[in-house]
């Protein structure tokens, strides 16, 4: 009776031991034939005491982050991973030591975050301000010098242009957050709250949403033309 018990048990171990080597090699399997989820990080700029610019009663933290909420829908929509660096109204100071100023703790907090998520592409949102009211459309900047943040501001001002019906220039030029992260970043100013035309469609969604996904679409081919399939 002993025998029979024993020999039951061992093959009860041997099919349990079968059914989980089968199940790890399942797994990595089908780990393999997902597709990757590719991470983004969003950055409204501002946040908190730090409006940014304004006009007309708009301040430029509040549209930078409605605008990457919107962008993150849109993003996670289509099968990316988000991470912002902010999601309400504060600044991205609780995440370094409280050294230097409040404006650089904010600036390292940004990049501490992207350097930490190690993203495909880092996507700062920003809105401009010119003093002569008829400025208008999105400008896309690039860190100088930096090839693959020139490649993606190209592809998105491109976008950019043909929605907004421009024909503006990816512009270098030398920002904090883009210098100090190693990741393709680009910094996005969506329009000009000095312009009543681009104030205006800065309050509404569907605009917005526009926007979004014209930048997602640059990002989407930067990312083929990077890694082609
Ligand atoms: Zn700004």
């Amino acid at each position: 009776m002993a025998l029979v018990v024993l020999v039951i048990q061992r093959r009860s171990i041997v099919t349990i031991c079968l059914l989980l080597i089968w199940l790890a090699v399942f797994g990595v399997v089908w780990a393999q034939l997902l597709p990757t989820r590719k991470l983004v990080v969003i950055d409204p700029g501002h946040g908190g005491i730090d409006g940014g610019t304004s006009g007309g009663g708009l301040v430029e933290k509040d549209i930078n982050l409605r605008m990457g909420h919107i962008l993150r829908g849109v993003l996670e929509n289509n099968n990316y991973k988000v991470v912002m660096t902010r999601t309400d109204d504060s600044d991205v100071t609780h995440f370094v030591p409280k050294v230097g100023s409040r404006y650089q703790r904010d600036l390292k907090g940004r990049v501490k975050l992207t350097e930490k998520a190690q993203p495909c592409g880092l996507i700062s949102l920003h809105v401009n301000w010119h003093k002569e009211a008829w400025r208008r459309g999105a400008i896309v900047y690039y860190q100088a010098g930096e090839k693959s943040g020139l490649m993606l501001a190209e592809l998105i001002q491109k976008e950019l242009n043909t929605i907004q019906e421009t024909q503006r220039q990816a512009r270098a030029a030398d920002f904090y957050v883009l210098r100090n992260t190693d990741v393709p970043g680009v910094l996005v100013e969506i329009g000009f709250i000095s312009n009543p035309d681009d104030r205006r469609a800065m309050q509404d969604h569907n605009w917005l949403a526009r926007q979004a996904e014209a930048i997602m679409n640059g990002l989407e081919i930067f990312l083929q033309q990077r890694t082609p399939m």
